[in-house]
């Protein structure tokens, strides 16, 4: 029997897979660890990082462990790669809605390891969340199968989904999967069926990259908010330099061919947080980068979803319809 929540497609009938988090057993393919989590944690939004989706708004951040690569600059190897045995604990569905319901949390997030490796139990917490009016997203590699992506894609509102190159080789040397081929063909799949805002790992084995990433994105669709992220050292490559600040901003200034939104983040003081009007060029929002993944909102000049100097309207949903059973 093979799993198919990502496209190892590992063999279970031996006993688990790559991830070590499913096994077959009675028949069915099964989690090792249903509803086992390592963080489960307060954030804002801005810092998974979504930047077009409900801004400001705070999540409950749920991460359980292990994944299915093996990144070489990994920032959570303690919890996707952890070495000795990790404290974890286990929160069932009804206790995490009510775990949002007390404390107003309209957003669930699944993230800081990859969601795949535990995809039935955020399944099952989104399918409650959403008869419960709260919203769920997640963070993602993008290596799931077809069928993986569009039932992950019928359950959450939103998701970020990490795209660190177009090429196999890279894939191979540096996140030790074969292929970025279900990765590229879940972009398209999920751009065209929920909320999508893709994250672009920079270091300096990549950085030249940009123009290649930016055009195919741009192919995909425009409207996709791009991130890309000033990978510090860390793990396997760290002590391999940042790539220069300088570098990334007039790589990403000479772009012709590109997404309308692109950030640059994860150092200090960095303006490409910010998002503009794409119509008249009017700041919309002001956010600040700490340094760390992602942002914090400063200033939301919107109103309701519309350009307060041009009112153009934005390519930010700043309401969901929330579906309930
Ligand atoms: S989710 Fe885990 S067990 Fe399933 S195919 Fe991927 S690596 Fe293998």
């Amino acid at each position: 029997m093979n799993c198919n929540y990502c496209e190892w497609r590992c063999s279970l009938t031996r006993g688990e897979g790559r991830c070590r988090m499913y096994t077959f057993k009675d028949g069915v393919i099964q989690e090792k660890y249903p509803f086992t989590w390592s963080r489960c944690q307060a954030e804002e939004i801005e810092k998974v990082p979504i930047f077009h989706f409900l801004p400001d708004e705070r999540i409950l951040q749920l991460g359980s462990f292990n994944c299915n690569a093996s990144c070489a600059y990994c920032m959570n190897a303690s919890i996707a790669e952890p070495q000795q045995e990790l404290a974890t604990f286990v929160l069932q569905p009804e206790q995490v809605v009510t775990l949002a319901k007390r404390g107003q949390y309209k957003i669930i997030h699944f993230g800081i390891n990859e969601v795949t490796v535990s995809l039935p139990s955020a399944l099952k917490i989104a399918a409650l969340a959403r008869q419960n009016g709260i919203l769920t997203g997640c963070s993602t590699n993008g290596f799931l199968t077809e069928e993986a992506a569009a039932a992950a894609a019928a359950a959450f509102d939103f998701f970020n989904l990490s795209l660190k190159s177009l090429q196999d080789s890279f894939y191979r040397q540096h996140l030790g999967l074969p292929t970025v081929a279900p990765v590229l063909r879940n972009i398209r799949y999920l751009a065209q069926h929920t909320h999508l805002e893709i994250t672009t790992p920079i270091t300096k084995d990549n950085e030249g990259e940009i123009p290649a990433l930016a055009a195919w994105l741009a192919s995909v669709n425009k409207k996709i908010p791009w991130h890309l992220f000033r990978l510090l050292p860390a793990h396997k490559l760290e002590h391999a330099a940042p790539p220069a600040v300088m570098t990334l901003v007039n790589t990403v200034t000479a772009l012709e061919d590109k997404p309308y939104y692109i950030y640059i983040g994860n150092f200090v003081g960095s303006k490409w947080v910010n998002t503009h009007c794409r119509h008249c060029g009017e700041t919309v929002i002001t956010r600040l980068s700490d340094g760390a993944c992602g942002a914090r909102l400063q200033a939301n000049y919107l109103k309701q979803d519309l350009c307060p100097h041009c009112g153009s309207r934005q390519d930010i949903v700043v309401e969901v319809n929330k579906c309930t059973a």
